[in-house]
C-alpha cells in the first residue's frame, strides 16, 4: 500500500513499517525503498519487484513502529486525495477523514496540530 508524506513523497507500508522510495534497481523496474526512520539511522530496506513481490533486505534493529503513525500517514493521504477529488475546503476534508480515526490517532493528530502553533503570549511584553 502506498500513501503520501506531507511533501508528497510516496510511502510504502509493509508489515507495520513505513518506507520511502529510494531508487530503481539496475533493471529499471524493481523499486527500492528505505525505512522512514532515518532519524534513528534504521537499516530497514525493501525491494518491490514489478509483479508486486516484496523482499525485505534490511534489518530494523528491533524497534516497534507505531501503528498510530501509520494511521496518521493514511489519514493525511486521504485528506489530500479528498481535497483534490471533491474541491471541499481543507477543513471539511480533514473533519471527514479524522472522523474514522481511533482515539489514539485523534490524540496524536491534535498533538501534531499543537506543535505547529507558534507561542505568542510568553515573550511579547
Ligand atoms: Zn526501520
Amino acid at each position: 500500500m502506498e500513501v503520501l508524506t506531507n511533501r508528497n513523497k510516496p510511502i510504502f507500508i509493509h508489515e507495520g513499517y513505513q518506507y520511502i522510495f529510494d531508487k530503481f534497481g539496475a533493471d529499471q523496474v524493481t523499486k527500492f525503498y528505505r525505512c522512514r526512520r532515518r532519524d534513528i539511522h534504521c537499516k530497514g530496506r525493501i525491494m518491490v519487484s514489478i509483479n508486486g513481490v516484496i523482499e525485505v533486505t534490511g534489518n530494523h534493529g528491533g524497534y516497534d513502529e507505531s501503528p498510530v503513525g501509520i494511521e496518521i500517514a493514511r489519514t493525511i493521504t486521504n485528506v489530500k486525495k479528498r481535497a483534490m477529488d471533491t474541491m471541499e475546503a481543507p477543513a471539511v476534508a480533514i473533519n471527514q477523514c479524522i472522523e474514522h480515526l481511533t482515539v489514539a490517532g485523534k490524540g496524536m493528530l491534535s498533538s501534531v496540530n499543537n506543535l505547529k502553533q507558534v507561542p505568542t503570549e510568553s515573550s511579547a511584553s
